[in-house]
């Protein structure tokens, strides 16, 4: 059974309220830190945690497309590099440039400056 606290004398504020098991019981939903976000127990507890790492992944992608989104605006000149590598396998490079040293500087200056602001919303 999965103690839903470790302290030696549990709140039983944080009992069940149907069954009042301080253990993880059949009502048990989900129990995760709030804080860590880490490993969660109850029912809901795997499919949580696949919801959350492909979100995670999902987020990540839009994250570093704003990212080359946002360098392409800095960039002079843009190519594309489609490389086809084993058959059905494409590596699509994006390639970025810039004129001179001083424009390498100023594009890497404005870079660090910018912001990435994140929405999440669930529906
Ligand atoms: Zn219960």
């Amino acid at each position: 059974m999965t103690r839903l606290s470790d302290s030696d004398d549990p709140d039983p504020a944080a009992n069940c309220p149907y069954c009042r098991s301080p253990d993880a019981c059949k009502h048990l939903l989900l129990s995760i830190d709030q804080d860590e976000l880490g490993e969660a127990s109850g029912d809901l507890a795997a499919v949580f945690a696949e919801k959350l790492e492909d979100a995670q992944q999902d987020l990540a992608h839009q994250i570093a497309r704003a990212l080359l989104d946002a360098a392409e605006r800095l960039a002079a000149s843009t190519t594309g590099s489609p490389i086809h590598d084993r058959p059905g396998l494409t590596w699509n490079y994006r390639n970025l440039y810039v004129r001179n040293t001083t424009d390498m500087r100023t594009a890497i200056t404005k870079f660090k400056a910018l912001k990435v602001r994140i929405t999440v919303a669930v529906e």
